[in-house]
């Protein structure tokens, strides 16, 4: 079924991806409902209507997805019955069951594994005997719930995983090989009703304190990460925008750590770098729409997070970042704290390493104004 303009899309999460989506779908002249647990959100800034209740309240959630035609995801913490209980009202894309499975650590690499796709070795944990016997260091993760370094910990022996075991609440966690990565690359990709597949090639990622600070790309265009790519779309049958994260390890191989499944932080460079931004495809995707094969209009770009602590000294200077060559985006959050994403810079050149040495350049002039030395 195609959803076309002029109908309504629902967007459960109400952050940057949602304002950035919700502004893609604004454009094409759709109608935006947004979801989520607070009011005056960055999406609800750019939404026709914002309804507020809990990620777990069904009936709410439900009474939501009857307002909209076509529910997709900015956040993946969605309780399980009620991305059901919107599915039995309107049409969700990605389907509640690509969510179901990519929210859970040890149900996404389970079933990464059995698909026959490379993941980081892992062994689920529910008690500490499981600790024992496995290949140390590793990082020990709470199976849910888990974003940006948030609940994990690297551990060097089945001793010091004990102790961390011991410390934290019961819950189910999942112990991974730590893996001496050459580094993180990314791969923010789509599909359609059809199954036919798109990409923006392969982002390369560097992020400081377990948050994402630079992505450039296209480092490739094609190759192992892409096709592993597809084949996580074609074994989740999943319709829209994901992005599938890997670690690129010393001998060349590359590993899935997981998998977004919604737009992603380090496809923000799509928005001014390509011929369709991650958002737009999203858009088309989920509303059954074709889209253009995604290509680079010079190239390359690159992607400098902002994060809360950029105030610390007082408003940013925003004129010379601007004046080094660099898009300013801002995602309209008033409390700037310490690791929160406020906005982003991008730049654009032939090369990746050229655009991320303009936008890395930008952003620190963001405090050092008059200072130009690189
Ligand atoms: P995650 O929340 O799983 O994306 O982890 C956040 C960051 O922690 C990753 O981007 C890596 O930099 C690091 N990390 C997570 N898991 C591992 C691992 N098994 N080995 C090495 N580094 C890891």
């Amino acid at each position: 079924m195609i959803i076309l303009p002029g109908r309504t899309l629902g967007i459960l999460g109400s952050g940057q991806l949602g304002r950035m989506l919700g502004i893609a779908a604004r454009e094409m002249g759709y109608r935006v409902h947004v979801y989520s647990s607070e009011l005056h959100s960055p999406a609800g800034a750019v939404a026709d209507r914002e309804f507020v209740g809990a990620y777990d309240d069904i009936q709410r959630v439900s009474d939501f997805a009857r307002t909209v035609d076509v529910l997709t995801f900015e956040f993946e913490n969605v309780a399980a019955e009620c991305a059901a209980a919107a599915e039995a009202v309107t049409l969700v894309r990605p389907a509640g069951r690509v969510l179901h499975i990519t929210q859970n650590r040890i149900r996404e690499k389970s079933f990464l594994r059995d698909a026959g796709i490379p993941v980081t070795p892992f062994r689920p944990v529910y008690s500490a005997d499981d600790l024992a016997g496995f290949t140390y260091p590793a990082v020990l993760k709470t199976a849910a719930f888990g974003y940006d370094g948030k609940g994990q910990q690297k551990v060097t022996s089945e001793a010091q995983a004990r102790d961390v075991f011991a410390s934290l609440p019961p819950q189910p966690l999942i112990l991974e090989e730590f893996i001496p990565f050459r580094r993180e690359v990314s791969v923010v990709a789509g599909r359609g009703v059809d199954g036919d597949f798109y990409h923006f090639g392969v982002m390369e990622n560097a992020h400081a304190n377990h948050i994402l600070d630079v992505s450039r790309g296209p480092v490739a265009m094609e190759g192992a990460p892409v096709e592993i790519a597809r084949q996580v779309f074609d074994a989740l049958d999943a319709v829209g925008v994901m992005c599938v994260e890997f670690f690129e390890t010393v001998t060349g191989e590359y590993l899935v750590n997981e998998i977004a499944p919604r737009t992603h932080n380090s496809g923000h460079l799509t928005i001014e770098a390509c011929n369709i931004s991650q958002f737009e495809l999203q858009l088309r995707l989920v509303c059954g729409l074709p889209a253009p094969v995604p290509e680079y209009l010079v190239g390359a770009g690159a992607m400098a997070n902002l994060l809360g602590d950029q105030w610390e000294s007082g408003e940013p200077q925003w004129a010379a970042a601007l004046a080094a060559g660099a898009k300013l985006h801002l995602y309209g959050k008033h409390e700037p704290r310490p690791g929160r994403k406020m906005g982003h810079l991008t730049a654009l050149a032939s090369h990746p390493d050229a655009a991320a040495k303009i936008v890395t350049e930008a952003r620190r002039r963001l405090s050092n104004p008059t200072d130009s030395a690189v």
